[in-house]
């Protein structure tokens, strides 16, 4: 395990690599790296940033954390008594420092993320901060350097932790096409929503020696493989041998190599050494329309645990399912073009009342033999790299895109890892807020997390009545919060993962009605249903023009973080 750092006013503390007993001011001295055996201690947020920047060079951004607490979440503990708690201990207002520097004098925006807050999770305020942080990049046309250190996504705050991956991966995506580096330093830990979205999908990625990264944590991945991992497994080591990361750096080189990295971003920059940078559109106003008016939702409200079982039902229509009813002439598509081809994911062109499109979503199975032959719709990064390869395909050949949504999660296995699902996964979310191509996505059964949202950045998603859309399954949250799997119900309660609780949210657009009881008593009445609802969607996207598509795509993402900071900002 890794040592925290040692806490001011103590004199000696103890490696908790080596066990030695270290001076303090001599282990401060060289950087919280133990002297003795190497072992790199976690850092404070304000600490790397006076390890990474020139002396006196910070600005911190304007911007404040705002006071979120949008679902109500209660688990054994309330949310806002977390946040409180968080704050009392590490004397910041959330788990990211953001701002601008120098580094060797080369001006840059920062955002470092501090572990002790919460576990460095992701959640609205954390989201907004970060994309303003790259939209300051942008706006001064100088590089985005992001430390990270995370558990994932915030579970207090449901699904709008969810849409934070897409928000800040939509913030770097516009520096991409502004040819402006963005560079992010894996630290200790990385892991979930941050590992799958900016921690990997920016052009240069570093890992501090020491850290390790991954979509799926290590205990999960045991819990679901029942298998011990192999030696070294998501280290540093690990991510380099697996071509995941750019370099491993120790403490000591860290500061150097962003010097290098900046300085050579700069030389390129200059006049004469690239063609000049297309003016950007202005970054988006701080405090955008309001989330427009949530559809009506005349369904009954069903109990969110009820929800997730017939979410999960067997007999509930599956992808291939609606391809054949709900679309014609469905041409199957296969392989990723480096190596696999995932059963998980399936996709291809096919028509809707006519017109051709490209239909990509997951596949489940009603049987336990077709279950396990597509891995229970659980996606390997060769499924996302599929689906990025027809989504590409899609916009060359100016098709719409629809995506039919039915996953547990992103495949949490040891070969997922080393063949880089948080990238895949990652890349994906970037790839679709770029997309000039309409893109529906229908949550269909299971939306989860980032597995699903790397198939759901769309210009208008929609969701079945019984689907649910969460950031972590109910399971993996009660165990985690209460903690005590049992309370799967309750926490699928806490967590407003029903249809009719993510339109009042805003993440989900409309709700598609489904035949009573549920899909799977009328599969017929549900492709009749589902393709209403696509064309009722779909038909007034294909006349935007491109450029507005992608434009207005990033703002439903960008109102999410907003929306918090704007509506609550002044409760603090
Ligand atoms: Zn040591």
């Amino acid at each position: 395990m890794t040592a925290t750092a040692p806490r001011e006013g103590e004199l000696w503390s103890r490696c908790a690599g080596c066990a030695s007993l270290l001076y303090r001011k001599r282990l401060r001295r060289n950087l919280d790296v133990c002297p003795e055996c190497g072992e790199h201690a976690r850092l404070a947020a304000p600490e790397r940033l006076r390890q990474l920047v020139d002396p006196e060079s910070f600005t911190p951004l304007p911007d404040r954390a705002a006071e979120v607490d949008p679902i109500d979440f209660v688990d054994v503990l309330s949310y806002p008594h977390r946040l409180s708690a968080a704050r009392a201990g590490t004397g910041l207002a959330e788990a990211v420092v953001c701002g601008t520097a120098t580094i060797g004098r080369h001006p840059c925006a920062l955002a470092v993320m501090d572990f002790r807050f919460l576990g460095g999770s992701l959640g609205a305020a954390v989201g907004e901060l970060i994309t303003r942080a790259a939209e300051r990049a942008l706006e001064e046309a100088v590089p985005l350097v992001l430390v990270t250190a995370s558990g994932g996504a915030r579970m207090q705050e449901g699904a709008l932790s969810l849409m934070q991956m897409a928000t800040v991966s939509q913030a770097i995506a516009a520096l991409r096409e502004a040819g402006l580096l963005t560079v992010s330093v894996l630290t200790d830990p990385t892991y979930g929503g941050v590992a799958a979205s900016f921690a990997t999908n920016t052009d240069v990625v570093l890992a501090e020696s020491g850290a390790r990264m991954g979509f799926a944590g290590p205990r999960v991945i045991r819990q679901v493989t029942g298998r011990e991992l192999p030696e070294g497994f998501q280290t540093a080591a690990f991510l380099l041998r697996h071509g995941q990361v750019d370099m491993v750096v120790p403490r000591h080189a860290l500061r150097g190599r962003l010097v290098a990295l900046l300085a050579a971003a700069r030389a390129g920059r200059r006049p004469g050494c690239r063609p000049a940078v297309p003016r950007q559109e202005p970054a988006p106003a701080a405090r955008p329309a309001a989330v427009a008016d949530p559809p009506v939702v005349d369904a009954a409200p069903a109990d969110a645990w009820e929800t997730v079982r017939l979410a999960r039902h067997p007999g509930r229509p599956t992808t291939l399912d609606y391809l054949d009813t709900t679309f014609d002439g469905f041409v199957e598509l296969h392989g990723d073009r480096l190596g696999g081809d995932c059963p998980a994911v399936v996709g291809g062109l096919a028509r809707l009342d006519g017109r051709y499109l490209m239909v990509i979503g997951h596949q489940k199975g009603h049987t336990t033999g077709e279950l396990v032959a597509r891995n229970f719709g659980m996606a390997s990064p060769a499924g996302h790299r599929k689906a990025l390869r027809l989504m590409r395909l899609a916009a060359r050949l100016g098709l719409p895109v629809v995506t039919l949504v039915d996953t547990p999660g992103a495949d949490p296995g040891v070969s997922a890892e080393e063949q880089g699902q948080a990238a895949a996964i990652a890349e994906n979310i970037l790839s679709l807020s770029m997309l000039p191509t309409p893109v529906v996505a229908v949550i269909t059964g299971e939306g989860g997390s980032g597995g699903a949202l790397a198939l759901a950045v769309a210009d208008r998603v929609l969701m079945l009545q019984h689907a649910v859309y969460s950031v972590i399954s109910p399971e993996g949250c009660a165990a985690i919060l209460w903690p005590d799997r049992g309370a799967a119900p309750q926490a699928a309660r806490a967590l407003r993962l029903t249809a009719p609780d993510l339109c009042r949210l805003g993440v989900v657009d409309d709700l598609v009605p489904e035949p009573v009881p549920a899909a799977h008593h009328d599969p017929e009445a549900a492709a009749r249903a589902l393709r209403e609802a696509v064309l009722a969607h779909l038909l007034p996207l294909l006349d935007v023009p491109p450029a507005t598509l992608v434009r207005r795509r990033r703002q439903r993402f960008r109102r999410f973080g907003a929306a918090r900071a704007g509506a609550r900002a002044g409760a603090r």
